[in-house]
């Protein structure tokens, strides 16, 4: 029962939204995820608390990062590939770019129809991510979503993101195993621009090798095969793949989900999932700690002085960057 009746939604204890999420409803798990992504700091306090709860049932997924340009065929995959999932038992959580975001690239008919068999199943939970979201999908509390997800008992959790470089690599430092989409005949463009992206990379799918572009898969294929063996080593020992697939015709869909698996396997043997985690979770505390301390220091109004005087002087070109630096920590450590 809500605990109070009064206010328009209804409230519910931390404890009655952990009760919620650990039977796997769905209505409490959607609410919960809302508070997180609430800026208000009674919604984050809330929040918090709710967190720290289901950390205790979390971390039993597996993260997969799905990242592709628009149009790569992300909810074209996801789609396919989720119900495929669904079939061997799975539960499949997808946090997704939401459609009208305009770095999604989603038009108005392709909204609509986004994932829609996927979507009406209930072994799958769909989240698009709020509008606005500037890192194209992804958000560094995409992470917290996940943990609810899991002790939500989801176990596949897909994060879907779009982006020239700084999504992929905020979704990097929260997934397990992270997954490039690419269409044949955009290789000349990735190879320069997105270089890093394709570095991160544990799996390339060249989508749409099917009808006239299966030979541009194909050269795809060969010519990013060779381009993966210039890249150092990665610290899982993972060598990445590259697959050719057709989202459209679930074609290569059980050969990927295979290799996802064997990288599990192989990832739990060697102890580097584990690792790789708590790196992520060191990683997010300090980015954490960087966004709160910075908040915290806008808010002093000697320090909200002194940088507005540090930010005309620097643009001024009378002090450099770093003594308006120490100019602002003076005001600090004077204070202490
Ligand atoms: P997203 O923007 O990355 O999510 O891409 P969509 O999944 O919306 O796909 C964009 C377009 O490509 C749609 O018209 C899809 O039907 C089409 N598409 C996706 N996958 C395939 C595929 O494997 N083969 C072909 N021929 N078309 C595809």
């Amino acid at each position: 029962m809500p605990a109070s009746k009064k206010s328009r939604k209804p409230s519910y204890t931390p404890a009655q939204y952990v009760e919620g999420i650990l039977r796997g409803d769905r209505i409490m798990l959607a609410r919960a995820m809302t508070l997180v992504e609430s800026r208000k700091p009674e919604h984050q306090a809330l929040a918090a608390e709710i967190i720290d709860r289901c950390l205790p049932h979390s971390g039993q997924s597996l993260r997969l990062a799905v990242t592709g340009t628009p149009g790569a065929g992300k909810s074209t995959f996801i789609e396919a590939f989720g119900l495929q999932l669904i079939e061997k038992g799975h539960k499949v959580a997808v946090l997704a770019i939401d459609p009208s975001s305009h770095l999604s690239g989603g038009s108005i008919l392709g909204d609509k129809t986004r994932m829609q068999q996927l979507a009406s199943d209930l072994r799958a939970f769909i989240r698009p991510s709020p509008a606005g979201t500037k890192l194209g999908g992804v958000a560094p509390n995409t992470r917290e979503l996940i943990f609810l997800c899991e002790a939500a008992g989801y176990d596949r959790i897909l994060v879907e993101t779009v982006g020239v470089g700084q999504s992929e690599t905020v979704v990097h430092s929260m997934t397990d195993f992270f997954l490039l989409l690419l269409i044949p005949g955009a290789g000349d463009e990735l190879q320069g621009m997105k270089r890093g992206i394709v570095e991160m990379a544990d799996l390339i799918a060249i989508n749409k090798a099917d009808g006239q572009r299966l030979k541009a898969a194909q050269q795809a294929q060969k010519e990013y095969q060779r381009a993966l063996h210039l890249f150092p080593p990665k610290p899982s020992h993972w060598t990445p793949k590259v697959l050719i697939i057709s989202a459209l015709h679930k074609r290569g869909i059980d050969e990927l989900l295979q290799l996802i698996e064997v990288f599990k396997a192989q990832m739990e043997k060697s102890g580097f999932l584990r690792q790789n985690r708590q790196k992520q979770a060191v990683y997010w505390l300090h980015e954490r700690i960087d966004t709160a301390l910075r908040n915290y220091l806008q808010q002093q109004p000697e320090f909200k002085k002194r940088m507005l005087k540090a930010e005309e002087k620097v643009a001024a070109g009378t002090w450099s960057s770093l003594q308006g630096s120490l100019y602002l920590l003076e005001a600090l450590i004077k204070r202490n």
